[in-house]
């Protein structure tokens, strides 16, 4: 199911009646929570008969003239019903974190181990917006009309709409009414049913599978894009620059927040004005940023026919030195990762494009095409070492396209460790045990029927870390890709390699 919302501004009338109505709906639903908190045990039933339940519990009808808790308010039915609905929700959430939380504590005491963390508590103010079910809106051509609450009775009122319209085959869902200052928006969410075929089945069908592996950074490139086939063919690659514009006005906001923040003798309140205006400046380069750079990632998928959009998983921030500025730049620049992953997912699956992510480890200093440890330097620089967020890498290997964008290798690696997953069959290793190697995984390739990382296990049982090679189980034999160019090995040989490569 793939889900947009479409954000509708309102003509600024009647704002005391929309927030007149909002707070009315939080009240109904602080009455209903509450009420669940004293009938914890209605929570286990389904939703629909849930709803039942506190109906009969709360409104007077002529069938049921005295219920247990009369509803303090005259609400309209749908409503009512949107704020128990929203209260079923919250209800459940915060039941379902306290029962998480309950489980940590028992395991941490059967560990005999402190637990300090606190326990969930529920919600003490509530800040929702009203959710508008059939029957309290009724949306027109160019117009929506709404039933609002104006303190004493309920009203329809028209207001004129401007906005998008909505594309074909989505289906419309609830709208919320949102009152953000004194701007009224409706935030209407759609929906479209999207099939994805498995991917497994999808590899096997289509020769020409593609995905698109992206490397997210946190440098001028802020995306590096790499379009892949399974055999591991490239056939296009993009850059997605613009980072250290954005990076350098976002820096610059928040020096001018930090120097607010020495000047101030007179307490942060004077300040919080003009600190929110630049607050919110920094937040939306980054919104924008976002929405850029997911867009055109996604535009480069489906230009290409990727079918999946790889990336790896984000690491956490460590915190550098340095100013403030500084600082919270780094991290803001770690957060638009993390958003633009979340961009990107929504807006391909709207067009049937899935997104995955993958380990991180090494993917920036092995080698995409060898496997070997690269060297990563500034240009006019000697390629020895690592230099972490340096443009270039070169490969110590001698091969073709042994040296590059580093970025770009990453992007590689991230897709071959997307296919990996994928090729993988069931593990065998007969013929390998009692040879101090273990068999990771088996697959087919080219004119071999198999193929296996191997795993190699020093005597006292350390692993070492794998090393790119072909096994036959059949012909016992092993082909190490490893820093050398393919060559056949028989098993009494691997030993030797091992021993070469530095592992054994
Ligand atoms: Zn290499």
């Amino acid at each position: 199911m793939a889900t947009k919302t479409i954000i509708q501004q309102l003509e600024t009338k009647h704002v005391d009646w929309v927030e007149a109505t909002s707070i009315l709906f939080n009240m109904a639903i602080a009455f209903y929570f509450d009420l669940l908190q004293g009938h914890e045990l209605l929570l286990k039933l389904p939703t629909k008969q849930i709803l039942t339940e506190l109906e009969k519990l709360t409104v007077e009808t002529s069938q049921n003239p005295q219920p247990a808790f009369p509803l303090l308010w005259d609400l309209p039915a749908y409503f009512r019903r949107a704020a128990i609905n929203s209260a079923i929700g919250a209800a459940r959430s915060f039941y379902s974190n306290l029962a998480q939380w309950n489980k940590r504590k028992e395991k941490a005491e059967a560990k005999g181990k402190k637990f300090v963390e606190r326990p969930p508590v529920p919600p003490r103010q509530w800040h929702q917006h009203p959710l508008l079910y059939a029957g309290m809106y009724e949306l027109g051509e160019g117009f929506v009309l709404l039933k609002l609450f104006t303190g004493q009775s309920w009203c329809w009122i028209k207001f004129k709409l401007v906005g998008r319209n909505i594309n074909q085959g989505w289906k419309q869902a609830s709208p919320k009414l949102v009152l953000k200052g004194k701007r009224i928006q409706l935030h209407i969410p759609f929906e479209k049913m999207v099939k994805v075929k498995k991917i497994q089945d999808q590899l096997k069908e289509d020769s020409e599978f593609k995905i698109c592996a992206v490397d997210l950074n946190i440098n001028d490139n802020l995306a590096v894009c790499k379009i892949l086939k399974a055999d591991g063919t490239q056939i296009a690659s993009r850059l997605i620059g613009g980072g250290a514009s954005s990076s350098g006005r976002r820096k610059r906001a928040l020096g001018r927040v930090a120097k607010k923040r020495s000047k101030t003798n007179s307490g942060p309140r004077e300040n919080e004005r003009d600190n929110k205006q630049l607050w919110e400046k920094v937040n939306n380069i980054d919104q924008y940023e976002a929405h850029r750079v997911s867009r055109r990632i996604v535009e480069f998928a489906a230009q290409y026919g990727a079918k999946v959009i790889v990336f790896e998983h984000l690491g956490n921030f460590k915190v550098q030195r340095g100013k403030y500025s500084r600082r919270g730049n780094e991290k803001r620049s770690y957060w638009l990762r993390g958003k633009i992953f979340k961009f990107t997912k929504y807006k391909a699956f709207e067009l049937g494009i899935i997104t995955s992510r993958v380990n991180p480890k090494n993917t920036s200093r092995d080698c995409a095409y060898c496997g070997a440890k690269v060297a990563r330097h500034n240009r006019n620089e000697r390629a020895i070492g690592y230099r972490t967020g340096a443009p270039l890498y070169t490969c110590p290997e001698d091969h073709k396209g042994n040296k590059g964008n580093a970025d770009l290798n990453a992007a590689v690696n991230i897709g071959k460790r997307f296919f990996a997953r994928y090729i993988i069959s069931t593990p065998q290793k007969p013929c390998l045990k009692g040879q101090g190697v273990s068999v990771l995984y088996i697959a087919e390739v080219k004119g071999w029927k198999l193929k296996a990382s191997l795993r190699q296990e020093n005597r006292d049982g350390q692993v070492a870390s794998p090393s790119v090679s072909a096994v036959n189980c059949e012909l016992n034999e092993v082909a190490a890709i490893g820093r050398w160019s393919p060559q056949r090995l028989t098993l009494p040989q691997l030993l030797r390699v091992s021993s070469i490569h530095g592992c054994a």
